[in-house]
């Protein structure tokens, strides 16, 4: 059982509330509209998913380590993903690849989606569950395996987001979107842009978006 609150964390929890408030306001300020996509962000506690010691800038506009040489992506880059993939219809099935410390995953819960999310680092993936279960947000299929293979038996899915830069668009993602699926994902080196790829009955459609930063996808599990 959950120890009870203390004073202190129920001060904390009033804290985060207004700052989620003012980071949701930001994320506003910065283009993103989608309500759905603003609601989820300002739902979940994004402390609970940084180490104790970063929780007081949890809610800053930066990325910050997650252990194991990995980061939990800046709130505007989770919002913004989190919106291309939904724009404009229901989330549906999703499909994350990178789960890292669950937050990202906890947005897209929170948008309605049936979310799977595969990592490939086993003691990540265990940290993930905690901190989501912390978040009362138990209903993500976490699956520890190579997301350049994705998940073929779960296929196909509505939106696929890849959370860590790859060189070249993974086939095998493609190929288990469905029809009008999206996927998003960081593409570069040293050089990152966010792109956008849409499956359409004509064919793939590829657009190059914002420039980012994100540790590398890399092959094979941990
Ligand atoms: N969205 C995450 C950030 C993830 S950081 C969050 O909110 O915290 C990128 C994650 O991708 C890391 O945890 C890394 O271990 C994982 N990763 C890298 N290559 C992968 C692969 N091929 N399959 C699955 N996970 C991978």
């Amino acid at each position: 059982m959950a120890a009870p609150l203390t004073p202190q964390d129920q001060a904390y929890g009033m804290l985060s509330e207004r700052t989620r408030r003012r980071m949701t306001e930001r994320l506003r300020q910065h283009g993103v509209s989608d309500e759905r996509v603003l609601t989820a962000m300002f739902e979940v506690p994004r402390h609970l998913f940084v180490d104790q010691a970063l929780a007081t800038r949890a809610y800053d506009d930066v990325s910050l380590p997650i252990g194991h040489g990995q980061t939990i992506s800046q709130p505007l880059t989770v919002a913004r993903m989190t919106e291309l993939l939904i724009q404009g219809r229901q989330p549906g099935k999703i499909l994350e690849i990178g789960t890292g410390c669950g937050y990202q995953t906890a947005v897209l819960l929170k948008t309605g989606a049936e979310v799977y999310s595969m990592e490939r680092l086993g003691a990540i993936l265990d940290q993930a569950r905690k901190n989501l279960r912390a978040a009362k947000l138990v209903h993500a299929r976490l699956v520890h395996g190579d997301g350049y293979l994705g998940l073929p038996e779960a296929a196909p899915f509505d939106g696929i987001l890849i959370a860590a830069a790859a060189r070249a668009v993974p086939a095998a993602l493609v190929e288990q979107l469905a029809e009008g699926g999206k996927l998003v994902l960081p593409l570069g080196e040293s050089e990152q842009h966010l792109w956008l790829i849409e499956k359409t009955a004509q064919g793939i459609q590829k657009s190059r978006l914002d420039p980012v930063k994100f540790v590398p996808l890399l092959n094979g599990r941990g």
